[in-house]
């Protein structure tokens, strides 16, 4: 099953059971983004046919609609925050999941390498060549999706699919929260004020800790004063203004600082930020190596922690538990007919959460 078959363009509708549509929308990578009318997909042995009822954008999908990473083997179809319900089985054990609402991981487990053996298969080995919406198979921005079932995970009941569609997200913040040293109130600082930065936010608050956030946008400052978070805005490069000499970002006096900025400039803010001993937790990915000075690593003894994933299954846990409020973070929700413009709102300078809802007719919510 290659991306090439699944998602060959159809102009018709092929000749299948009676009242049953053997093609689908999807928004597909080819490699610019289009919606496409694409042949619907068969579950292989050990998949399991999924009916889309969410997906979200990604930061992984945005980095590949500007060509920030590139697999190449286009097209296919993107996204894997998604969540929807099993409909379909290939196996005994795949049955049991028809009917259930779910969500999955990038990729299956090898059940081979150290990290799958230790439940962390985020981290699998194999990499990226069986993650969903990355190159090699197709992403949940479609009516339907094939989905392994050893990448499912049920979304439990009291957790809605606005919810759901965070767990991926959620996990990487529920992660970085635990590089935490000491019981709370610790003082922590986030740099970013995107999706990443602010779950990291609600995450860190409501465990106690005293947060401050670092960001570019003045408009999360209600957003994070609701929840009694103090928000200092950075001047864009150029601009006048030194963002750590402010009262409540002093230079070197967070014991944990989480850079999700995804820029340069916002590491070196974490890296003025922390305390000698302390932490800075990396969420951002840097497509440059080039130029840092990583010598304070070890004259201040300071972690140096990457956070790529979680497990959802805490996430979902989480989310059920209502220890924080995510709805606020949903942006906008499209219909699926409307992916584009879905893609473009999520990548506008600002935007929060952006959805997609295959079964709505039109509209933006
Ligand atoms: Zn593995």
């Amino acid at each position: 099953m290659t991306p090439h078959e699944e998602t060959s363009k159809v102009t018709s509708v092929a000749s299948g059971r009676p009242g049953r549509l053997r093609t689908m929308q999807a928004v597909v990578l080819d490699p610019k983004p289009q919606l496409a009318t694409v042949r619907r997909p068969r579950p292989a042995e050990g998949e399991v046919l999924v009916k889309v009822r969410l997906c979200a954008v990604s930061r992984s999908d945005l980095d590949l609609v500007r060509g920030r990473r590139s697999f190449r083997n286009h097209p296919y179809i993107l996204g894997h925050e998604f969540v929807g319900e099993v409909v379909e089985a290939t196996t005994e054990g795949g049955a049991s999941w028809v009917g259930r609402r779910v969500i999955a991981y990038l990729n299956p487990p090898c059940n081979r390498c150290l990290p799958c053996r230790d439940g962390r298969s985020w981290l699998c080995e194999t990499g990226l060549s069986h993650a969903m919406g990355m190159g090699s198979v197709d992403g949940a921005m479609s009516e339907w999706v094939a989905v392994p079932e050893s990448s499912l995970v049920e979304v439990p009941e009291g957790v809605d699919d606005e919810e759901a569609v965070f767990a991926h997200p959620l996990a990487s913040a529920l992660e970085a929260a635990g590089w935490v040293d000491g019981a709370p109130p610790q003082r922590v600082l986030v740099v970013g004020d995107g999706n990443m930065g602010l779950l990291t936010t609600l995450v860190l608050h409501a465990a106690g800790h005293t947060v401050s956030v670092l960001g570019r946008h003045p408009s999360r400052r209600e957003l994070l004063w609701r929840s009694g978070i103090s928000f200092s805005g950075v001047t864009r490069p150029g601009e006048q203004g030194n963002e750590l000499s402010g009262s409540k970002v002093t230079a070197e006096s967070y014991s944990l600082v989480v850079d999700c900025s995804g820029h340069r400039s916002g590491f070196e803010l974490a890296v003025n930020a922390v305390r000698p001993r302390g932490r800075i937790v990396l969420m951002s990915r840097y497509s440059e190596d080039d130029g840092f000075d990583l010598r304070f690593l070890t004259e201040r003894e300071i972690d140096l922690v990457g956070v790529k994933g979680g497990r959802l299954d805490r996430s979902l846990d989480y989310l059920q538990r209502k220890r924080i409020d995510i709805l606020p973070l949903v942006d906008a929700t499209y219909p699926l007919l409307d992916g584009l413009a879905a893609l473009e709102r999520a990548a506008t300078r600002g935007s929060l959460k952006v959805l997609i809802r295959p079964s709505a007719q039109g509209g933006v919510a």
